[in-house]
């Protein structure tokens, strides 16, 4: 199921990236955060009435040869058009209505994507009347809001969700492995997935059944059913904002909301660098199985150390995804191409992997008596009862006296036994608290 996209639109300066702040900041309150995980400035999630988005901020998106502002607002603008779901346009109730405003607002009135309009700036009473004026750029929805004092954002977020797509759209059947391949540019997606769909047995269908048709590309192999998410944008080439790395993250994000396993791709000849972590990161924090995979291993020079060299070095890089297998390949001589949908089918299972209750309950209750929970003030946690609630990642819940008594020390203890009772290789897994009423 995939999390809509919500874009925030506006000229500098409007409050984009306090909303942006505002919006993500609901979230960062409730989930927790694990070290490694580095968050982009842009692009965030959210949840609001039971539902999940996700928040782009436009404003946040350097887009090359574009020097004038005006130009520089429309581009985000048509790039939100393309990308979101829907579109949080911000203007200033401060400053009042301005022509660049008028401009985007048209862009955005042509594209048909339902759109909200957050007035921002509203910090008082006496400043509401500002709202009206806005009513003129002809979008039904209109909200005076306060990035500032966080006045108003509940409403925003009502219709901003509002506004969203109904239902998942279920598109591919639940046996259909979703692969989003990931990382940098250049480090040799679009050859790994030419590659893959070139290999023998692999058979690419043709038949047209649903809308995505253009941009994935559905595939056979061994009678097991697969598809690439979003080859197109893999594939594509030229456009002014292809080769921006912002964008190319927001392609990526998007494109790893709608898989189940991340093919993260690195190139051996580069090594790991902070965007790969990044992208990685995503992959993580959306909760899909993934894959680290080297290639270009052609391109470097080795000796018998050297694969043992760069596992060293990505599990210190990717301390927080432990989980995640490694495989060495070259899309230029095919080596070790045809391990990896084997390796695709062991993750995706293992990510939609479940555990008997009670089997559970016995390796909870074995780890509890091995190393006591942790304690505060002579108040110790415990823990009454465990069941894992959901697959895709495998989540638990385990129903305690009292959350706050749990430590992220112990909870990544918990998780290390869960793993050496059941692998869930290639998966994070997911551990929630629960007061037991
Ligand atoms: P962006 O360029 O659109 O992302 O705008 P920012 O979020 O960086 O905000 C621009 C400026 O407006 C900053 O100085 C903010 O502190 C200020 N600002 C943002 N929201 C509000 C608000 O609700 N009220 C007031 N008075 N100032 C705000
Ligand atoms: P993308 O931007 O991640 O899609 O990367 P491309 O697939 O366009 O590849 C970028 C460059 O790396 C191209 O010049 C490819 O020919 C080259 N390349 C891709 N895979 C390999 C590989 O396995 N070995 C070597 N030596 N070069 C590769």
């Amino acid at each position: 199921m995939a999390r809509p996209v919500v874009a925030i639109v506006g000229r500098p300066n409007v409050g984009k990236s306090t909303l942006f702040n505002r919006i993500i900041g609901e979230r960062l309150a409730i989930v927790e955060d694990k070290p490694g995980v580095t968050r982009d400035r842009i692009y965030g999630t959210a949840e609001w009435n039971g539902v999940p988005f996700s928040v782009i901020d436009t404003g946040g998106i350097e887009l090359a040869d574009n020097d004038e502002m005006l130009q520089s607002i429309k581009a985000q603008a048509q790039l939100a058009i393309d990308e979101a779901d829907g579109i949080i346009f911000v203007v200033d109730g401060k400053t009042g209505l301005t022509p660049s405003d008028q401009e985007v607002a048209e862009l955005l009135y042509r594209s048909n994507k339902p759109i909200v309009l957050a007035v921002n700036k509203v910090d008082n009473p006496q400043r509401e009347e500002a709202v009206y004026e806005f009513y003129s750029l002809g979008f039904s929805e209109v909200i005076g809001v306060s990035g500032a004092h966080g006045t108003g954002i509940g409403d925003l977020l009502d219709a901003a969700v509002a506004m969203l797509p109904q239902g998942a759209d279920e598109e591919y059947d639940e046996d259909v492995i979703r692969i989003a391949v990931i990382g940098r540019p250049n480090v040799g997606k679009s050859s790994l997935v030419n590659a893959i769909l070139g290999e023998e047995r692999v058979i690419v269908s043709d038949i047209a059944g649903t809308t995505r048709d253009a941009i994935d590309t559905p595939f056979e192999r061994d009678g097991k059913r697969y598809v690439l998410i979003d080859t197109a944008g893999i594939r594509k080439r030229g456009k002014i904002y292809e080769n921006t790395e912002r964008y190319s993250v927001m392609r990526a994000m998007k494109a790893i909301e709608r898989a189940d396993v991340a093919l993260v791709v690195i190139n051996a000849e580069e090594g790991i660098v902070e965007q790969d972590k990044h992208i990685a990161g995503y992959a993580h924090e959306a909760g899909k199985a993934a894959i680290f995979v080297v290639n270009k291993w052609d391109a470097l020079e080795k000796d018998d150390k050297t694969m043992q060299r760069f596992e060293r070095k990505i599990r210190e890089e990717f301390l927080f995804m432990e989980y995640a297998p490694t495989i060495y390949v070259s899309a230029k001589t095919k080596q070790r191409l045809h391990r990896i949908l084997p390796l695709v089918d062991h993750v995706a299972d293992q990510h939609a992997m479940r555990v008997v209750t009670h089997v559970l309950n016995d390796l909870i209750n074995d780890a509890v008596a091995m190393n006591a929970p942790p304690s505060d003030k002579g108040r110790r946690l415990r823990i009454y009862y465990a069941t894992q609630v959901s697959v895709k990642p495998p989540t638990f819940v385990l129903f305690v006296n009292d959350p706050e008594l749990m430590h992220f020390s112990y909870e990544r203890y918990i998780e290390n036994k869960l793993r050496a009772a059941f692998q869930f290789e290639g998966t994070p897994i997911r551990i929630i608290t629960r007061r037991k009423s």
